[in-house]
């Protein structure tokens, strides 16, 4: 080889290894369910730590409705669920009978569901490497919507392999190691759902959890990552206490009218006959106690829930601790029930998550009020310096700030 394409060679290859040592690294780690106050209970040394050395918000602000699949997308796409589709964790599309259902792996790797763009397609395409290791919509089988690397979802792997697969990810070589990652972590949320946010079982859940992100941290020291890394703890939403006495059995009201139930408990969606919306509507309003009942379009404008025409006709949303059911729904209330549960008014504090993140993109010891979860995206573009999506909900001015 000729010297001055030998010495060309070599100026690319170290013009290519500078930029990789140059672009930023992000940890995004969700606890489900963590809600915001669970960090004043003086049971999290290790958040508290990263609250203390980095950038923290005292609550993080769920999209309605604050569910597991809608707001993990919100967090990812950065737009309110009805945009970015996954308005539920399950539901129909009824113009062509067809369901999206979270525990479903052929609707949920079905990438026609999700319509918003996830910050993964947007980085890989401007050339960020990225990985996950669990979020709902990373499993799309659209190779370019889906990080190059990626894991089927397994709620019973330990979470030391979680751990351990993250690592090893940033223990690949410099050309193959991504630079943007995500994991997901459920403890609070199932236990949180047995047992309510306030019992004792929630707090070794809580405490577990601390002990998670001190783990990661501390195996990120061990790889010498702490420093190059900025690490993201946030969570989809928070809990409240429910009980068997706050129910209303909606279905009891419509006997005789033929609705389908479509959805239940923390928000109802019913699809009335054609020709007797307007009856049910007005049966349900007469009624209303403990709930509220809406026409898909007048829901009110702050929960962004009107524009998808995959929402059903009629949207009944109780208030928070309330279960609205149908008669299925009241018969398996015999059963064992549930102690806590979420998805109400993105707007009750006890739906709010958690935000703290830490690194060097972050200022340090810096606290604000409440952040809300469509601002991750525009942000994390912020941090990478590349091209945010044009169309989404998520704005960059209210969130940049936290930022050194
Ligand atoms: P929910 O509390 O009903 O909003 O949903 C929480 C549940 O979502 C968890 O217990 C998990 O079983 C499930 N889940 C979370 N992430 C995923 C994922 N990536 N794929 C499939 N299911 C998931
Ligand atoms: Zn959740
Ligand atoms: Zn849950």
């Amino acid at each position: 080889m000729k010297k001055t394409k030998l010495f060309l060679l070599i100026f690319i290859v170290s013009a290519l290894n500078f930029s990789a040592q140059t672009k930023p690294y992000v940890l995004l780690v969700s606890f489900d369910g963590f809600r915001w106050d669970y960090l004043n209970r003086g049971i999290t040394p290790n958040l508290e730590k990263v609250r203390s050395e980095g950038a923290s918000a005292m609550s993080f602000r769920p999209s309605f409705p604050s569910k597991t699949f809608p707001n993990h997308q919100s967090i990812i796409t950065g737009m309110y669920p009805a945009h970015h589709g996954i308005y539920a964790n399950s539901f129909l599309d009824q113009f062509n009978n067809e369901t999206y259902r979270l525990g479903d792996s052929v609707s949920v790797t079905n990438a026609k569901w999700y319509l918003g763009e996830a910050f993964w397609e947007t980085a890989e395409r401007q050339g960020i490497t990225t990985a996950s290791y669990f979020w709902p919509g990373s499993e799309v089988k659209l190779s370019y919507r889906r990080p190059t690397y990626f894991q089927k979802y397994d709620h019973k792997l330990p979470y030391e392999n979680r751990i351990e697969g993250v690592i090893n990810w940033l223990k690949l070589p410099q050309e193959k190691r991504p630079h943007f990652i995500t994991v997901y972590f459920h403890e609070t949320d199932d236990i949180g759902h047995k047992f309510g946010p306030n019992s004792p079982e929630c707090n070794k859940a809580i405490e577990l959890l601390d002990g998670i992100a001190g783990r990661l941290l501390q195996q990120l020291d061990e790889i010498k990552m702490r420093d190059s890394v900025n690490v993201i703890f946030v969570s989809d939403h928070g809990m409240t206490e429910i009980s068997k006495e706050r129910v209303i059995n909606i279905e009891k009201m419509l006997e005789g009218y033929n609705c389908k139930f479509l959805d239940e408990s923390v928000l109802m969606t019913i699809e009335p006959p054609k020709d007797k919306v307007k009856t049910i509507y007005e049966i349900l309003k007469k009624n209303e106690n403990h709930y509220k009942v809406y026409l898909r379009e007048e829901v009110p404008q702050y929960f962004h829930f009107n524009d998808n025409p995959l929402i059903p006709t009629l949207v009944v949303i109780p208030d928070l601790g309330w279960n609205v059911l149908s008669n299925k729904g009241a018969g398996r209330l015999k059963d064992d029930y549930f102690k806590g549960n979420h998805g109400y008014d993105n707007q009750q504090m006890d739906m709010h998550g958690i935000f703290l993140a830490a690194g060097p993109s972050f200022k340090n010891g810096y606290k604000t009020g409440t952040l809300w979860n469509i601002d991750v995206y525009p942000l994390l573009c912020k941090i990478f310096d590349i091209m945010p999506r044009a169309n989404i909900d998520g704005k960059l001015e209210r969130i940049e700030f936290i930022l050194k």
